[in-house]
């Protein structure tokens, strides 16, 4: 059994073919499936998926990009969203330099409060990190990461950056980008103790090779879990178990799976 511990499977991608989707990831393996959102609205949408498939897990929580939506209102409704059943973590949260979408003051307010929810409730929390590394790691240092957990997800920085991560206590997931020619990350992932693996797509986007340029769908975590076992020098059977049991650990997701 395979987990992915981060798909957007509610935008409009797919529309036309979800159900089959995610029967398909059923049937390639991947029983378990973390829906992230990124507002207050998709929230909303990842909890009436998980409620409509047995081994659909969500998350609620703001975005960095649409960080300017966090105010108390909103922030009273990802409360209250907190406390579903099928809810397993706070995310996706945290901090994006790349694209210039929500002033740095916005973000990291935003990020910030998501914390203290995260803390409030008891739940790990989902890490987006572009470009900004360093920041991320000294808003995490001054709140203090006792009592929280989280993974940094589609890890696409430095060793260092990786290095601090872990020493925090996070997990590290790649995406596709893991498996591009020329990408420097299987040079990250080697120094990553298996213990701190995470499986994840990010679909829609980030389609691994070979299925690059298309689009991606959680039966695509089978490429990333295959890279991983190569670089990692382990089988393809052990990277499974040991990210399974990493993700069911981390996210609290029982015995609920795909049929
Ligand atoms: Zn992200
Ligand atoms: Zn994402």
């Amino acid at each position: 059994m395979l987990i992915e511990t981060h798909a957007h499977l509610y935008f409009e991608q797919f529309d036309e073919d979800r159900d089959e989707v995610i029967k398909g990831a059923s049937e390639a393996g991947v029983k378990k499936i973390i829906n992230i959102a990124v507002d207050l609205e998709t929230s909303t949408q990842c909890i009436e998926l998980a409620e409509k498939y047995e081994g659909l897990f969500a998350t609620i929580g703001i975005h960095p990009n649409d960080a300017t939506k966090l105010d108390s209102s909103s922030l009273g409704e990802l409360r209250e969203l907190s406390r579903h059943q099928k809810v397993v973590a706070i995310g996706e949260i945290g901090m994006d330099l790349h694209w210039d979408r929500c002033p740095v003051k916005v973000q990291e307010r935003a990020f910030r409060e998501q914390i203290w929810l995260a803390k409030e409730v008891g739940l790990p929390i989902i890490i987006h990190n572009r470009d900004a590394g360093r920041k991320i790691i000294h808003i995490l240092k001054s709140e203090g990461t006792e009592g929280l957990s989280g993974v940094f997800h589609c890890f696409s920085d430095d060793k260092k950056t990786a290095e601090e991560v872990m020493d925090l206590g996070f997990h590290i997931s790649f995406t596709g980008n893991l498996t591009f020619r020329k990408s420097r990350l299987p040079e990250v992932a080697e120094m990553v103790p298996l213990d701190k693996l995470l499986l994840e797509t990010d679909c829609p986007f980030l389609a691994p090779e070979p299925k690059r340029g298309r689009r991606n769908e959680p039966a695509h975590v089978i490429y990333i879990a295959q890279k991983l076992a190569e670089i990692k020098k382990v089988t393809f059977t052990k990277i499974t178990e040991i990210t399974t049991s990493n993700a069911k650990r981390l996210f609290g997701l029982g015995e609920r799976a795909m049929e």
